[in-house]
């Protein structure tokens, strides 16, 4: 659990107004403006305190579609956000390396909440050859990601006890919406064919989601995106590709498709056929406004692209029938 300093917690002068003209239950249970002002890093952490604060909460999200975590650096517009906000969210667990240290310098004089290291130790990953690096990819798991919703949850429930009811209900209806989601992504993942059940993708973001859903998962690059993919990986993949007779490769919209490309290029040289299976998100969610811009929409959208390309089966339109663009490119 994390750990919170409230003393020097302010609040935003109006919200004070509002909450000394606003003493009955009812209004505290629908305030006409937010009670807390939050900051979030990374879209898919904006994405749970919004669901789960509602209109209670304000939230203001760093990174927007496309925006890669692993290399983000603030502006000053951030700065000033984090050091006027009631809380700063973030991913951690190595997420967001650029901004550990002024979190860490922040933590002084706000809460900041790391959501992604609520996931218990014993049911995080860590990479082969540096075992404490924790794989920070923790949003791509839903069993996993319900330890930040929950976490978004009890801290929105401490910063603004009053609204416990509304933080506790929203979140309940929010986890239920996980929980179908995941029931939705272990059926189609499981229609995949045995022999074509592995992932090759941009850098290393599908750890949990392979575990989780039982599909072997391979990233061009590391955890990080700051790693290099080198030559000999390259050719490791080629070489696998050939033998497994892998047919389809995926994008991501927060990474250069540069490593992917070389890939395809490698296989072709050795006159094995592979084609770009579809565009994944993977450290950044769809646009802003959009059902894919959403969590939710976000794994609904990997999942039905991946179940398709590789053989299983899952409807073009996802599990709501509100994907817009899951249809694959032909071979
Ligand atoms: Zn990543």
């Amino acid at each position: 659990m994390p750990r919170f300093r409230f003393r020097f917690l302010r609040r935003p002068a109006a919200t004070l107004l509002l909450l000394a003209l606003t003493a009955s239950p009812v209004a505290a249970e629908s305030p006409s403006s937010p009670v807390l002002e939050v900051v979030a890093t990374t879209s898919m952490v904006a994405d749970a305190v919004r669901k789960v604060g509602g209109e209670r909460v304000a939230v203001q999200g760093l990174m927007g579609p496309g925006v890669d975590p692993h290399l983000y650096r603030q502006t000053r517009s951030d700065v000033m956000a984090m050091s006027r906000a009631d809380a700063v969210f973030w991913n951690g667990l190595n997420l967001e390396v650029q901004l550990t240290e002024l979190l860490a310098r922040l933590e002084a004089r706000r809460p900041v909440i790391a959501v992604g290291e609520a996931v218990p130790v014993e049911a995080r990953l860590a990479d082969e050859e540096y075992p404490d690096q924790p794989d920070p990819h923790v949003w791509m798991d839903p069993g996993r990601w319900r330890h930040a919703v929950i976490a978004v949850r009890d801290a929105l429930i401490e910063l603004d006890p009053e609204g416990a009811d509304a933080y506790e209900a929203s979140a309940q209806a929010y986890l239920e919406e996980l929980e179908a989601l995941d029931a939705y992504a272990r059926e189609a993942l499981a229609s995949i064919p045995e022999q074509t059940r592995v992932l090759v993708t941009a850098h290393d973001a599908f750890g949990y989601f392979g575990e989780a859903y039982d599909i072997e998962v391979l990233g061009i690059q590391g955890f990080s995106t700051e790693s290099e993919a080198g030559l000999a990986r390259i050719e490791s993949l080629v070489d696998l590709l050939v033998e497994r007779e892998i047919g389809a490769l995926f994008v991501e919209t927060s990474v250069s498709d540069r490593n992917v490309r070389a890939l395809i290029e490698g296989a072709a040289a050795v006159g094995h056929e592979v084609r770009i299976g579809g565009e994944l998100y993977s450290d950044a969610m769809g646009p802003e406004g959009s059902y894919e811009g959403t969590w939710l929409g976000m794994l609904d959208h990997n999942v039905t692209v991946i179940a398709r390309a590789l053989g299983g089966e899952a409807p073009e339109a996802g599990r709501l029938g509100r994907l817009e663009d899951a249809g694959n490119e032909e071979p």
